[in-house]
C-alpha cells in the first residue's frame, strides 16, 4: 500500500540519498564536489521521472502508470487512482444517460430537447419519424428552421418571449396534413426545454365521430317526431278523430313510431356489441338452424315482392362464437339483400367451409353500389341513397353492427358490388372457430 507524500518521507529520502556521499566525502575529502555530483544526479533522476509521467499522460493510453520509484511512486499512484475514479464516474454517467435515452425511446410520444435559443440538443426516434428530424445531423439546428409551420414558429416565438410554455399547440403535421399533432413544452434543465409531441389524429377523429354520432341520432329522431307532433296537433280538433283522415294519420303515426323503435333498438344493439368485451368464443352456434329461421323471416319480409331466395347451407357446419352477435350480423346482411333488391330478383345465401374457414355469402342481384361508397358503408348512419334507405326503413346502422360483431370473431366484412348487377356481402370466420 503506497502512502501519500509527506515532509517526513521526503526528509528521510534526502537523508538516505546524501548520507553515503557525506560519509565518503568525510573520509576521503572532496565533499563539495561529491555533493554537487549527487545533486546533479538527483536532478537528472527527477527529470527522468517527469518525462516518464508526461509520456504516460500524453502518449500511453493504458490505465496502469509506469512504475515510479521513491517520492514519485505516490504521485504516479495518486494520479492513477484519480483517473480510475474519473473513469468510473464517466461510466456511471454514461449509463445514466443511456438509461434516460432508452426510457425516452420507449415513450409512446416524440421527445425533443432544445436550448432556450431553439437549438436542438437531442430527440428520440419517434420525433425523427413524426417531425422529420435527423440525429445527429440536426444537432444544434434551430427547431423553427426544421418545423417551419407558421403556427409552430409563432408558438415557439411567443413562448420564448413570455417564458411561458403552459399552453399546448395543436396543429396539422407539416409532413402529412392528414395527421394532427399536439405539442407540449416544459422547462427541463437550466436553459433547456423538453418538447413532447403526440399524434392525436385518432383522438380527433373519435371526437369528430362522437359529434357526428349525436348529430345523426338527433337528426334521425327529429323527422319521425316532427311527423308525430304534426298529427298530434291535428287531433286537437275532435272532428279529426272521427274524420276520414284519421285512419291514415293513425297508420303514419304507427309507422313513425316503429321507425323510432327500430332505430333505438339498433342503437342499443350497436352499443351492446361495442361495449361488450370480446366474447369467449366457446359457445356453440348452430348457424344452419339460424339460417333456417332467417330464410322464413326473409321470405316474410319480402312479402309481395316475392324474391327468389336460395339458401345453400352446409347443415353440419357449426361454429364457436357469440350467438346474438352472429345472428345480428347474418340477419342484417340477409335483410339488406331483401330491402335493396327489386321484386322477384334472386338472392342466394351460402354457408360453407372454405379453405380459410367457415364462410357466409349473401349474393343479391339488386341495384348494386357505386365503388366510391364501398369503403364507407360500415360507418354508422352511412347510406348510399338516404331518401331510398329511409323508405325501406333503414337507419344506416345495420352494417356498423355487422362490422363490430364480426370483429369480435376476428373476421371482416368483405363487400363486392357492381352497379346494375348486384352485390355480395361475405365474411370468413377463422378455421379455429369451426366445430
Ligand atoms: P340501412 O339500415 O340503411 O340498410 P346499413 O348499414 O345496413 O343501413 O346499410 C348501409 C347502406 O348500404 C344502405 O343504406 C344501402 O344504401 C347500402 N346497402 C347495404 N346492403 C346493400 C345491398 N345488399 N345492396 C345495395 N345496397 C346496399
Amino acid at each position: 500500500m503506497v502512502e501519500r507524500l509527506s515532509w517526513k518521507k521526503l526528509a528521510w529520502e534526502l537523508a538516505f540519498f546524501y548520507l553515503p556521499w557525506l560519509v565518503v566525502g568525510g573520509l576521503f575529502g572532496g565533499l563539495p564536489w561529491l555533493l554537487l555530483g549527487a545533486t546533479v544526479a538527483m536532478l537528472l533522476w527527477h527529470l527522468h521521472q517527469q518525462i516518464k509521467l508526461s509520456d504516460w499522460l500524453w502518449k500511453d493510453k493504458s490505465l496502469t502508470p509506469p512504475s515510479g520509484t521513491g517520492s514519485w511512486e505516490p504521485l504516479f499512484n495518486g494520479i492513477y487512482r484519480l483517473q480510475k475514479r474519473n473513469r468510473r464516474r464517466r461510466k456511471e454517467l454514461a449509463n445514466l444517460i443511456r438509461r434516460f435515452r432508452n426510457g425516452a425511446e420507449s415513450l409512446p410520444d416524440a421527445v425533443v430537447v432544445f436550448e432556450r435559443d431553439g437549438a436542438i440538443v437531442w430527440c428520440n426516434k419517434l420525433a425523427q419519424e413524426l417531425l422529420g428530424l435527423r440525429m445527429p445531423d440536426d444537432n444544434g439546428q434551430h427547431i423553427s428552421n426544421l418545423i417551419r409551420a407558421p403556427e409552430f414558429v409563432s408558438y415557439i416565438a411567443n413562448a420564448n418571449a413570455n417564458a411561458n410554455y403552459d399552453t399546448a399547440l395543436e396543429m396539422r403535421s407539416h409532413l402529412n396534413s392528414a395527421r394532427t399533432l399536439e405539442f407540449r413544452t416544459m422547462p427541463y434543465a437550466e436553459g433547456e426545454y423538453l418538447m413532447v409531441v403526440r399524434d392525436i389524429t385518432q383522438l380527433k377523429q373519435l371526437e369528430g365521430m362522437r359529434r357526428n354520432f349525436f348529430a345523426n341520432v338527433s337528426h334521425e329522431l327529429r323527422t319521425p317526431m316532427t311527423v308525430l307532433r304534426g298529427y298530434l296537433e291535428m287531433t286537437e280538433d275532435p272532428d279529426m278523430l272521427v274524420g276520414p283522415m284519421w285512419p291514415k294519420a293513425h297508420g303514419v303515426m304507427t309507422e313513425q313510431l316503429s321507425r323510432m323503435e327500430s332505430l333505438v333498438e339498433q342503437l342499443l344493439t350497436l352499443s351492446k356489441i361495442e361495449a361488450a368485451a370480446k366474447p369467449d368464443l366457446d359457445h356453440h352456434v348452430d348457424v344452419p338452424a339460424m339460417l333456417d329461421v332467417l330464410q322464413k323471416e326473409a321470405q316474410a319480409l319480402s312479402g309481395n315482392s316475392e324474391h327468389v331466395l336460395t339458401f345453400d347451407v352446409d347443415t353440419a357446419l357449426k361454429v364457436r362464437g357469440n350467438d346474438d352477435q352472429l345472428r345480428s350480423a347474418i340477419s342484417n346482411l340477409v335483410y339488406n339483400a331483401v330491402k335493396h333488391t327489386p321484386a322477384q330478383a334472386e338472392i342466394q345465401v351460402r354457408w360453407y367451409r372454405s379453405k380459410k374457414g367457415p364462410r357466409l355469402e349473401v349474393i343479391d342481384s339488386g341495384e348494386g353500389i357505386p365503388p366510391q361508397h364501398l369503403d364507407r358503408l360500415t360507418e354508422r348512419f352511412y347510406r348510399v341513397d338516404k331518401a331510398r334507405s329511409r323508405e325501406t326503413g333503414g337507419s344506416g346502422l345495420g352494417l356498423a353492427i355487422v362490422k363490430h360483431a364480426l370483429s369480435h370473431h376476428d373476421a371482416e366484412l368483405d363487400i363486392k358490388s357492381e352497379v346494375g348487377i348486384g352485390s355480395t356481402f361475405a365474411f370468413t370466420l377463422p378455421e379455429r372457430l369451426a366445430c
